[in-house]
């Protein structure tokens, strides 16, 4: 597996300065992708989730029609950075 996330976790920590004209004189001690999870399949890896805003209708017991809202986490096979499959091919998938 690639290690792109660590890798631009860290790049964006040393380039902060540069991408935050307005931040002045600042040292930068994290910068953290938030759409992360562990895949507990894959040895426990840290590999990237798209969430995705689903909106739904259903109707409730009195027969009234309710419309809500649901995040789903996708979790991505493939890194957005490289392209790299997350999971090495086995030939079975
Ligand atoms: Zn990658």
């Amino acid at each position: 597996m690639c290690d792109c996330i660590k890798r631009i976790e860290k790049e964006i920590r040393e380039k902060f300065h540069e991408l935050c004209h307005e931040c002045g004189d600042v040292k930068t001690i994290e910068a953290h992708f938030e759409n992360l999870y562990f895949d507990t399949e894959d040895n426990w890896k840290t590999k990237f989730s798209l969430p995705i805003k689903v909106e739904y209708q259903r109707k409730t017991k009195k027969g009234a029609i309710q419309t809500r809202h649901k995040t789903l986490d996708m979790q991505a096979k493939y890194c957005p950075f490289c392209g790299k499959p997350y999971k090495e091919e086995n030939g079975n998938e």
